[in-house]
């Protein structure tokens, strides 16, 4: 009876830490099992961790904005006009490839070269490569397309 009743509630923990785990960009199966055998435990535990999702998040932001000159606020990276004080940023700096993606919006860039995000893994997939990066998935992609044209034109003029 208490046995069954230890099981049922271990179950629960269990099931509570994969959801606490898949919310906080931890591995769903591990934490279950952890806190299957440490109810209570493993779920106060990983309550503690950090938040992997919101580390990612955050360097995400860091990653897509900029610290303006004059006002010392970060504003997005594509921003031509300080938000909060008018600055004006330099954008002849920039390097091509950052600069084609900045004037542009990322989402409308992976729906034309077909650049997908996997959100669990993290990395930006285009056909069968993986990327760390938007901006190395982008090159690729917009070298790559270009060369298999090349390739056909050349194969089609042959016949
Ligand atoms: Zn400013």
């Amino acid at each position: 009876m208490s046995l069954i009743l230890i099981l049922f509630f271990a179950l629960i923990f269990g099931t509570v830490g994969a959801v606490m785990a898949g919310d906080r960009g931890r591995s769903q199966l591990a934490w279950f099992i952890i806190c299957l055998i440490f109810p209570l435990i493993g779920n106060i535990l990983l309550a503690v961790l950090s938040n992997l999702n919101e580390e990612k998040n955050k360097k995400l932001e860091l990653q897509n904005t900029k610290v303006c000159p004059q006002c010392a606020e970060r504003v997005q990276l594509q921003a031509k006009i300080c938000r909060y004080c008018q600055h004006k940023f330099d954008m002849t700096n920039i390097p091509i490839q950052t600069k084609a993606i900045a004037n542009r919006d990322i989402p409308a860039l992976m729906k034309q070269y077909g650049i997908e995000y996997h959100v669990l893994k993290d990395r930006f997939t285009y056909k069968s490569e993986s990327f760390k990066t938007f901006k190395e998935a982008y090159n690729f992609a917009t070298q790559a397309p270009n060369n298999h044209l090349q390739n056909k034109h050349i194969t089609r003029n042959k016949e």
